[in-house]
């Protein structure tokens, strides 16, 4: 089986996890510092505060931000439910505007007619590994006194006209296993703004600054030491996966284009799309006997995401219609585009397609 995803770890991750274990400090310290930093460089941000996910981060850079109870956030119904229940753990509400079919990304012209006098930011998800347009959606921001939280979760290292997603407002990173990057667990907030660093650092350690005297209420929401011990290698590598990710997806457009039923993933010509995922749109075929065929002949694939975010049980009762997210459950398909692939899988899984 060729797996949908697979995380590359390997001696320098090993070497300094061991280091950490014998050092015994295990939590929020050094290597996560180390680690904050480096992060902070890559993303051409002024700040970088690590969590213990990509979940956590979304909730303490909306915390950091004011949301509070009351307050809508809007975002998209097309994206991970994590996107959405963090705007719900600040007792906020979720507004959807629906995304747009060529990139499954928020369509930027239907946020404006979204915002209320009870809006207060909006979150764009960079789905798969692609931008959103943050030039239209800045100006919106911008126009409206709006905070933008990025979720970026899918897409370190994407570029939109040159500059990287989680710096056109607050970021927030995972590192699950199976992103562009991983930690095991763990999230990263980034920042240009010196007073929302200062609330996230606060909001993740128990409103904590000086050890036992507490400013606020926060949460625990530190990454550990062994984490960053992770995270600090793969850091290093992260061009040579997303590089190795682009040129991936790059092939399987090639040889899948030609194929009438199904719909290759665009890239736009003014950003870097890092292809945390190859996402097909299957038209001329059933998309689930698709799937099934691929299974049986060991082609990883998945469905990201089969249920938009307006029609799963929390959400359900908000009645909202979002067309094209509702038609794109039924057509996306992904398939693995990940850096361990072999020139031969590669060929395997467009050979698999070209016999279907
Ligand atoms: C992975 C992901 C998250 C959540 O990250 P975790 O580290 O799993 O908490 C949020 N949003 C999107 C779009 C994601 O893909």
């Amino acid at each position: 089986m060729i797996p949908i995803s697979k995380p590359l770890l390997g001696e320098e991750e090993e070497k300094l996890v061991l280091e950490v274990l014998r050092s015994g400090n295990l939590v929020q310290g050094e290597k996560v510092e180390e680690f904050e930093r480096e992060f902070a460089k890559y993303a051409g941000a002024r700040h970088a505060i690590a969590t213990n996910s990509g979940t956590s981060s979304l909730h303490t850079a909306l915390l950091a931000a004011g949301i509070g109870k009351g307050d809508e956030v809007i975002t998209t119904p097309f994206t991970f439910i994590a996107s959405v229940n963090s705007i719900t753990f600040c007792q906020a509400r979720p507004v959807f505007a629906d995304i747009r079919e060529e990139d499954f990304n928020i369509n930027v012209k239907l946020i404006e007619d979204a915002i209320t006098s009870k809006t207060k930011a909006i979150m764009p998800v960079h789905l798969y590994g692609s931008p959103c347009d943050m030039d239209s959606l800045q100006e919106i921001a911008y126009k409206h006194n709006l905070h933008i939280i990025e979720d970026a979760c899918q897409a370190h290292g994407a570029e939109f006209n040159g500059r990287k997603v989680g710096t056109f407002g607050t970021g927030c990173f995972s590192f699950y296993p199976s992103k562009n990057m991983t930690t095991g667990e763990g999230g990263m907030i980034t920042t240009n703004d010196d007073g929302i660093a200062e609330r996230c650092r606060l909001i993740r350690n128990h409103g904590s600054k000086v050890r036992y005297y507490h400013e606020i209420v926060g949460y625990n929401y530190r990454m550990t030491n062994l984490a960053a011990a992770i995270g600090i290698p793969q850091l290093k590598k992260l061009e040579e996966f997303n590089n190795k990710r682009i040129k991936n997806a790059e092939y399987l457009t090639k040889r899948l284009s030609k194929l009438k039923w199904l719909i290759t993933p665009k890239i736009r010509s003014n950003s870097r799309h890092v292809f945390h995922q190859y996402t097909l749109r299957i038209t001329g075929k059933n998309r689930d006997e698709v799937a099934k065929i691929l299974t049986s002949k060991g082609v990883g694939n998945s469905v990201y995401y089969p249920v938009p975010a307006t029609l799963q049980k929390p959400y359900k009762e908000l009645k909202v219609s979002m067309p094209v997210s509702e038609k794109m459950a039924k057509e996306v398909l992904s398939i693995p585009v990940h850096p361990a692939l072999l020139n031969e899988e590669l060929d395997y899984i467009a050979k698999t397609f070209e016999e279907m």
